[in-house]
């Protein structure tokens, strides 16, 4: 040992028989026993890290178990990369698949950044069309009157309104017309849905949600099936554009995921039995979750969803001020703007997420003055019913 306390290479840290759990390696870059090896890393011809941007092992290890849950049943294994944020996941995904003169062909109830950012694409060249995506006639003509159509970009079920997108037939027509399919699949996780098992090209996370599951961390992934997509495309924007995500917050998703299939069980139960006592409330007009049998695409759900997820939506006879004397009276649950945590989280989309869009575009896409957005935790069932009754209760006739 030297006397200098700067001394990093400390055999007695880095060779002893490893922990039990994967070590948090907070490093930005890596060492090499010798130039030779050095170069081999460097040329990808021996396995190894380099620099903390382009891979660290608590990163990869989590990006590698994100990748293996979304694949799980496909035969070839697909590619994960994990990322500094869900946003930096999106961007770094359509940066890396469109070029100026391409079209995305998306829809209007899509996550409020995820739509900010494709708007703001038509600065470099890339426009943006929206149709119904459930309707499949309006997708098959929105591509075929659009060749340049590269990306069909879809979140199923969508926000805030749990509408969901028939992923199989999606994936065909995308193909079909040269495009590839990209889905966000934050609402529902692997545990729910596997949008690559349905011919998707790239799901994409917001692992800030479920995947973290406790609400310390922002972070996200990619992944993808096809290794020239993954090693041409999406690597190297990746490594370039700096939206990696960080070895702490690829530590925290490591723990959430542990938990995941249970916190999904636990959640969808939980969010079937609320999205039933509201059905019986008389001042709840309408319930959205993909649990009910009366959701308009019970049909692709039953095809494609395995669980059905704690997120739903209700819409209230009163209004605007009704949803807001609603979120007022609550005192269980949160309000807060996330989701997927295991609390009980609550979202008032009309004056919260979506207060800074147009009312009669928030209208047409069924986000109402009187919708309120659950995150269903994870809690004993009595407590969250106990309070959404309290706060219903409280609401004048
Ligand atoms: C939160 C969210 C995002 C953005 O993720 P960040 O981690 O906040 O950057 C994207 N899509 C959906 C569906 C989300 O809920």
């Amino acid at each position: 040992m030297k006397l200098s306390s700067l001394a990093t290479r400390d055999p007695a840290i880095t060779h002893h028989n490893p922990p039990h759990q994967i070590p948090l390696v907070a490093a930005s870059s890596f060492v090499f026993d010798s130039i030779e090896q050095g170069i081999d890393i460097f040329d990808g011809q021996a396995p190894g890290h380099i620099y903390g941007r382009f891979g660290n092992p608590t990163v990869d290890a989590v990006a590698a178990k994100i990748a293996a849950l979304e694949g799980y049943g496909l035969e070839e294994p697909c590619y994960g990369l994990f990322c500094s944020s869900g946003m930096a996941a999106i961007a770094t995904t359509l940066i890396a698949v469109c070029q100026e003169g391409h079209k995305i062909l998306t829809h209007g109830d899509l996550y409020g950044g995820s739509s900010s950012l494709i708007d703001r694409l038509a600065t470099q060249g890339i426009q943006r069309i929206d149709t119904d995506i459930r309707n499949s006639e309006d997708v098959e003509d929105k591509l075929s009157e659009h060749p340049d159509v590269c990306v069909v970009y879809v979140e199923t079920p969508s926000n805030p309104t749990l509408r969901c997108a028939d992923l199989s037939y999606l994936a065909d027509l995308a193909h079909h017309y040269g495009a590839l399919l990209v889905v966000d699949n934050t609402f529902a996780t692997p545990i729910v849905q596997q949008p690559l098992n349905h011919g998707a090209d790239i799901v994409i996370h917001s692992t800030t949600k479920y995947m973290n599951g406790h609400g310390t961390g922002i972070a996200g992934a990619i992944v993808c099936r096809d290794e020239a997509l993954f090693e041409e495309r999406l690597k190297p924007v990746y490594r370039l554009y700096g939206g990696s995500g960080n070895a702490w917050d690829a530590w925290l998703v490591l723990n959430g995921l542990k938990t995941l299939p249970l916190r999904m069980e636990r959640h969808s139960e939980n969010a079937q039995r609320v999205a039933e006592y509201l059905l019986q409330r008389d001042k709840v007009r309408q319930v959205n979750y993909p649990g009910l049998p009366d959701h308009t695409d019970c049909a692709t759900i039953g095809r494609q969803m395995k669980l059905h997820g704690g997120m739903l939506s209700f819409d209230l006879h009163g209004g605007l001020e009704a949803g807001k004397q609603f979120m007022n009276r609550l005192k269980f649950c949160t309000l807060t703007p996330t989701l997927g945590d295991v609390d009980t989280l609550v979202l008032h989309p009309a004056t919260m997420s979506h207060r800074g869009i147009p009312r009669d575009v928030r209208l047409a896409h069924g986000i109402t003055d009187g919708l309120i957005r659950l995150s269903v935790g994870i809690e004993a069932i009595e407590d969250i019913l106990d309070d959404l009754d309290q706060a219903l209760t409280g609401l004048p006739a």
